[in-house]
């Protein structure tokens, strides 16, 4: 005997159980458990992932898999007391895929598997002489079976169906009567014998072993393949196949079909919840062919199976210890069970749930963390839109900030900040913004951009302010001097209103509707968790309190003014992990830069310097004092030199246009020589970062000061400061040196015998610093790890443009299944984190690592970063919660307390 001989492919319902997903699928699985509690499933077998591995590796069935096949028929005959396709009395079949993860829609089922011209007799004879019945189920699986096994069009006979309701006169299937059908049967096998050049097969054991190899096959559909892709879900897992005896809902008023869950998976409230559709199968009510009904009128129409069928729910529950949702089929007043799985749910269903299978007992608060997650938490903290009524979308961008905004459109900043101010909502709506957008940004409600990705200066800071974004639509024509943008025809003129879905990235005309999420106010500490009646409140902070008692990574903020700095506080955050310096050299400040970069002699710059340094050590005296002894990582300035220049090109027209006038412009000319001498085709790898802080003289310097001034400051005042300032953009040890000399000798100048101390460090943000970490860290006492910036030069990806210009297509084909903006990229941009953190660690044990990308809130980051031990992640006040989830169930999942 070989050792394939040996390998068992195929399982009777009553040996399986729910843990056998790989070897069963997950429908195969449950069947099975439902078999053994007990519960009426129909006989049936299932053939096992493996079979269709080895199928789909060979071309061929495995060797053994149809004698296995063959006995586990006749044993489901015997059971049924029927034989498969039995002239007199046959017994019929349904043939499902099923996989280890389900892939709504992807894959094949074939229903009434065993019907021929003989034994649609036999089938009319059970149904009590109901012709009508039994040819509608021939019908079905001429149809079902040469669309899915023999790739006959299902147009065809869609087509030749609707001439069949034509020719009667109606839009109804159910006025075809058992000749309409015997006929819709006829002209349905020539259209398969025209497509597959043969017969439709008679024999039913045939019909059968095709069936479930077009199953096997539909695994390597290009539609299953796209979706795996996307899904992530690895590409030789298999399908397993479910033969299942099959039961009729459409026999009559006595039988019918549902589905129900457990619990109202809108809400989480419990309850009996779902629909019923009397004489009919399971495809008519996925076809809405007649209204169903509430389950609850079952009870009316037939109490013994709707009392079964509360039982068994409740037991299924029981047994689960979750929300299960099932689909069932009564047939002439006997119930079935057709399938049950732990049933998909709401964000807010998936709290409220947790919670409640704690209070009764079933689940401890591990599994309650477990089984929500950052992504479900994020959604709930967003007002949303109330689409119930028809609102159509006129635009398509990336969400780039989740919320839901309503307001009128302006184009510019300060037209923004004047309707503000008079108390009006507005949508800034433009091409791109930039650091000079800021006050337009902060009052307006939300922000559309027509180009720019995620991490695009907009989504940035929209995030960061938890305010609505939608970058990137590209369907909108911004003219910023006419006040108008077009979309598809519409024309949008300042002043009207536009909605913008930043969780959907979708663009309304006019307002919608919007309601405030409680979930925040509950973070924001005006919603009393221990008050509240809201269920969702009190189960979002029993879990996150938690979560917050399980994990080991804390959790900062990316915050640069105390305003920023007390919201993540009281979402939770433990200190400040990027502060962006640059954001605080706008506004009035702008011009004060724009001198120092500028100035032509040293005793220019020095006065620009001395002007910033009172502002500066200002904003930082607020901060600190808001932090209150939390550490905050300050960095030293980083932005890419052109931000803080007047654009080349308008200033170039300006000058030339006052020359054509005559007017004296040397000055002007001075600026545009300077401007065109510093202008950089790739200011993302320019000057920008530590880079900058090497070229200027004293601007550093000046920031060191303003940083170590302030800390004392507010420990003068009783007050503890923990300052630890961060080098940006370095690339070799050399550089963050040089900063570092120059800056101890400042700190310890200001500081003195105050006891302040100031940690000095650096971002790992260039790949080289990566690669080099154990050299860096000699000089460093600190590393964060700057994802944004890594992921930009690991990849080549520039980070500003390639999510809005070609990211679809690399989506669609499966090159990423999300954005590597996004969520990290393990294996490239992740090794580089792993490297850095080994080496630097290695040479400086117990070396603080940190991470303050974008990265730092998005779920499934935040368990990388816990995996490989970094101390901290850091990310924008509205992402601080979820990072707090997420880092309490990465906790869980790596000490293995996970029940499931
Ligand atoms: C980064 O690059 O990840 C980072 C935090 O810095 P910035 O986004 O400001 O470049
Ligand atoms: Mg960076």
């Amino acid at each position: 005997m070989t050792a394939h001989e040996t390998d068992k492919y195929v399982y009777d319902f009553a040996e399986g159980n729910k843990d056998l997903k790989d070897l069963l699928g997950g429908k195969g699985a449950n069947l099975a458990e439902m078999t053994n509690l007990g519960l009426p499933v129909p006989p049936g077998f299932t053939i096992t992932t493996g079979a269709c591995q080895a199928y789909l590796a060979t071309g061929r069935e495995p060797d053994g898999l149809a004698g296995q096949i063959e006995a586990h028929l006749e044993a489901l005959e015997r059971a049924m007391g029927r034989r498969l396709g039995d002239p007199q009395d046959p017994l019929l079949v349904s043939v499902r895929s099923g996989a280890r993860f389900s892939m709504p829609g992807m894959m094949e089922t074939v229903l009434n598997v065993g019907l021929n011209d003989r034994s649609v007799v036999g089938l009319s004879d059970q149904a009590g002489k109901n012709d009508r019945f039994a040819w509608d189920s021939y019908r079905r699986l001429i149809q079902m079976f040469g669309k899915t096994v023999c790739e006959v069009p299902g147009e065809e006979f869609e087509h030749a169906l609707d001439e069949a309701k034509r020719a009667k006169g109606t839009h109804d299937d159910l006025d075809l009567d058992a000749d309409d059908l015997r006929g819709l049967v006829e002209t349905y096998k020539k259209i398969f014998a025209k497509h597959t050049g043969r017969e439709f097969p008679q024999e039913p054991r045939e019909q059968l072993d095709l069936a479930i190899r077009a199953v096997f096959e539909s695994w390597n559909a290009e539609r299953a393949i796209l979706y795996r892709r996307q899904e992530r879900i690895p590409a030789d897992l298999g399908t397993a196949v479910n033969v299942v005896a099959m039961v009729f809902g459409n026999l009559g008023p006595d039988s019918g079909t549902g589905v129900a869950f457990t619990r109202d998976p809108g809400s989480g409230a419990q309850g009996i919840y779902g629909d019923y559709l009397a004489n009919a199968q399971g495809e008519d009510v996925v076809a809405g062919i007649r209204n169903t009904v509430p389950l609850q009128e079952l009870e009316r129409l037939d109490k013994t199976s709707y009392d079964q069928l509360l039982d068994i729910m409740a037991r299924l529950e029981g047994h689960y210890q979750d929300l299960c949702d099932i689909e069932f089929t009564i047939e002439r007043g006997k119930l079935w069970m057709l399938q049950t799985r732990v049933g998909k749910r709401t964000a807010a269903a998936a709290f409220v749930i947790a919670g409640q299978l704690v209070d009764e007992g079933l689940i401890d608060l591990d599994e309650a963390l477990h089984r929500v997650n950052g992504a479900q938490l994020a959604q709930l903290m967003f007002p949303r839109f109330q689409l119930d009524h028809e609102f159509e979308a006129v635009a398509q961008g990336i969400g780039a900030s989740p919320g839901a905004a309503s307001g009128a459109v302006v184009f510019t900043s300060a037209r923004a900040v004047e309707l503000a101010a008079e108390g009006k909502s507005v949508i800034l709506v433009r091409r791109e913004t930039n650091p000079d957008d800021l006050n337009g940004m902060i009052a307006a409600q939300g922000i559309l951009t027509s180009r720019g990705g995620k991490t695009s200066h907009a989504a940035v800071v929209a995030r960061g302010m938890g305010k609505t974004c939608v970058s990137g639509a590209d369907g909108i024509e911004v003219n910023v001097p006419a006040k108008r943008f077009t979309v598809g025809g519409h024309t949008v003129s300042e002043g009207d209103v536009v909605s913008i879905d930043g969780t959907t990235g979708k663009v309304y005309l006019g307002e919608v509707p919007v309601t405030p999420s409680e979930v925040v106010q509950y973070f924001e500490g005006t919603l009393d968790p221990e008050r509240t009646d809201d269920a969702l409140v009190r189960a979002v902070h029993r879990i996150m309190t938690h979560a917050d008692a399980r994990r080991r990574l804390a959790v900062r903020t990316n915050a640069d003014t105390g305003a920023d700095a007390a919201r993540a506080r009281r979402f939770g955050a433990e200190g400040i992990g990027l502060c962006r310096t640059e954001h605080m050299f706008l506004g009035d400040r702008r011009e004060l830069v724009e001198r120092l970069i500028l100035a032509a002699t040293d005793a220019e710059r020095t006065d620009a310097l001395a002007a910033l340094l009172p502002l500066q050590r200002q904003d930082f005296v607020e901060i600190f004092r808001e932090m209150a002894g939390l550490p905050v990582t300050v960095r030293l300035i980083d932005p890419p030199l052109h931000e803080f220049l007047p654009p080349l090109e308008q200033l170039a027209v300006n000058v030339a246009v006052a020359q054509e006038r005559g007017e004296d412009v040397a000055k002007e000319e001075a600026l545009l020589a300077a401007v065109r001498r510093m202008h950089e085709e790739n200011p993302m790898l320019g000057l920008r970062g530590v880079r900058l802080g090497l070229v200027i003289p004293g601007l550093f310097a000046m920031q060191v000061r303003a940083i170590a001034e302030a800390a004392v400051a507010v420990t003068r005042d009783g007050g503890t400061a923990c300052p630890e300032i961060m080098v940006p953009l370095v690339g070799a040890v050399q550089e963050l040196e040089t900063v570092r000399a120059e800056a101890e000798k400042i700190i310890a100048e200001v500081v003195g015998d105050s006891g302040v101390e100031v940690l000095i460090g650096t971002m790992i943000e260039v790949p080289r610093a990566a690669l080099t970490a154990g050299q860096i860290a000699e000089a460093a006492q600190f590393f964060s790890f700057g994802t944004n910036d890594l992921t930009q030069m690991g990849w080549g990806f520039s980070r500003d443009d390639v999510e809005g210009a070609f990211f679809w297509r690399y989506l669609e084909l499966g090159i990423f299944g999300i954005s590597p903006f996004e969520s990290i990229d393990r294996d490239g941009v992740g090794r580089l984190i792993r490297i850095a953190a080994e080496e630097g660690r290695a040479a400086r044990p117990g070396l603080k690592l940190g991470v303050c990308g974008e990265h730092g809130g998005d779920p499934d980051s935040v368990h990388f970063f816990h995996e490989v031990g970094l101390d901290y992640v850091s990310c924008s006040p509205f992402r601080v919660p979820v990072a707090r989830l997420e880092a309490g169930r990465a906790a869980i999942e790596t000490t293995g307390s996970d029940s499931r």
